[in-house]
């Protein structure tokens, strides 16, 4: 009997016994996401919980482009829209590229959709046969390795050290790859540690990709501007590499916009269209009032965006100093994004005194969560047990007080 049929699917179910796909019920659930939902609860039940655990930039969407989606409502401008983004939207990123990265693409090497989390999926899916393998230096972003699982392919996790700030070395890399590898995924500004590559960097990185043409690098580049002290190199930039990369960039980092939810890839137009087939089937084109509002970022003046990675700066080296009087408690320093990954595991073997054992992040999480009500995330979901990230897209005021709950915390607990 075809699979398929409404026969078999009926027959194949037992009553009462619920089937899942496999794929589907081995996923983690995202990490980021459900310590910001715990903490959000707790917030709602009374609890005065302040929330590091989610990377979300606590400022309003600047006002252009909010006004900008308001006119798109009174406008009428509801309707679906092209399924891989409104023209005029696909243009101006085309524009950005040209005028920011000195980059060029066509309108049909751009795929707009609901957030830059659905082009990774969508890129990874398109790219990965079954059995194929994807390189994931770690700590990685929550999100890539089940991506990659769900598109049937294997997360091959690649260590980092703080010793390279959390930086894929060219050795590592040849080592990692054997003839199934077919994707290399890349974050910089990256989430979790803040780490940049430099352009040399990136270039000992591209000879060793020279010798695997198969290799296709995803390049998470959606805090391409909240960087500090560093220069974002797209890698796409480097010679020979933008036939085998696809950028992923998006408005909710750099623009506040993360509940409007628009991010876009950009890269060979042969993989974007098979992207674009998918989303197609999936999800359709992302809402049409952000598109509008993304074409008013685009060419808005850039103070306001200016100002914020201002405030995060100022936070982060509010952070990095409060950090350094904390012992055992050890981060190198973020160049970009807006998180700090700082390695917690001298607190292991310690005990509460409410007689909470401490053996792993998640437990000091847990901790810090249900006794000093701070939320973080533990590192274990970046692929680093040792790790715990403070996000700081939040006010100095929480801030402060946070820090000063989680010093609190930490000196109560003792050796055991
Ligand atoms: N990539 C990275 C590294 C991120 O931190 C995020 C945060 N959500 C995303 C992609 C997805 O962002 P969004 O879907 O909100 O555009
Ligand atoms: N990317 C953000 C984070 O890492 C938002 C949550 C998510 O989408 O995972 O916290």
């Amino acid at each position: 009997m075809d699979r398929y049929s409404s026969k078999y699917l009926f027959s194949s179910l037992k009553p009462m016994e619920a089937s899942f796909n496999p794929r589907v019920a081995a996923m983690q659930p995202s990490a980021t996401l459900a310590m910001a939902g715990r903490a959000k609860k707790l917030k709602r039940a009374g609890a005065d919980v302040i929330a590091l655990s989610a990377g979300e930039p606590d400022f309003n969407t600047p006002e252009p482009i909010a006004q900008a989606g308001i006119e798109a409502i009174q406008d009428g401008f509801t309707r679906y829209t092209q399924n891989p983004g409104m023209p005029e939207l696909r243009e101006a990123i085309c524009a950005k590229f040209a005028h920011e990265n000195n980059l060029k693409y066509t309108p049909e090497q751009i795929l707009c959709s609901n957030g830059a989390k659905q082009s990774v999926a969508l890129a990874v899916t398109v790219l990965a046969a079954e059995g194929d393998e994807i390189l994931i230096p770690a700590p990685y972003w929550v999100s890539y390795p089940e991506m990659t699982r769900f598109a049937g392919a294997n997360p091959v996790i690649v260590p980092t050290t703080a010793e390279t700030e959390y930086r894929l070395t060219p050795q590592a890399l040849a080592d990692a790859i054997t003839e199934r590898t077919r994707v290399l995924i890349l974050c910089s500004p990256s989430n979790p540690t803040g780490s940049v590559y430099t352009q040399g960097e990136l270039k000992a990185l591209v000879e060793v990709l020279q010798n695997h043409e198969r290799i296709v690098v995803v390049s998470d580049e959606i805090y391409e501007h909240v960087i500090y002290d560093a220069v974002h190199v797209p890698i796409a930039s480097l010679s020979g590499m933008q036939e085998r990369t696809i950028t992923i960039n998006g408005f909710s980092k750099c623009f506040a916009m993360t509940g409007w939810r628009l991010g876009y890839m950009a890269g060979p137009v042969d993989i974007v269209k098979q992207a674009a087939k998918l989303q197609g089937q999936f999800t359709s084109a992302p809402c049409s009032i952000t598109q509008r509002a993304g074409i008013a970022a685009l060419s808005m003046d850039k103070a306001p965006l200016q100002a914020m990675v201002k405030a995060f700066r100022e936070r982060r080296d509010y952070l990095l100093e409060r950090l350094s009087t904390l012992p055992g408690v050890q981060a190198p320093k973020p160049e970009g994004a807006f998180y700090l990954f700082p390695q917690i595991n001298d607190y292991y073997g310690t005990i509460a005194p409410s007689g909470r054992m401490i053996n792993s992040s998640d437990d000091l999480c847990f901790y810090l969560l249900e006794e000093h009500l701070v939320a973080l995330v533990p590192g274990a979901a970046f692929g680093d047990p040792d790790g715990i990230r403070i996000s700081y897209a939040s006010s100095m005021d929480d801030l402060r007080k946070a820090f000063d709950r989680i010093e609190t915390g930490l000196k109560q607990l003792s050796q055991r």
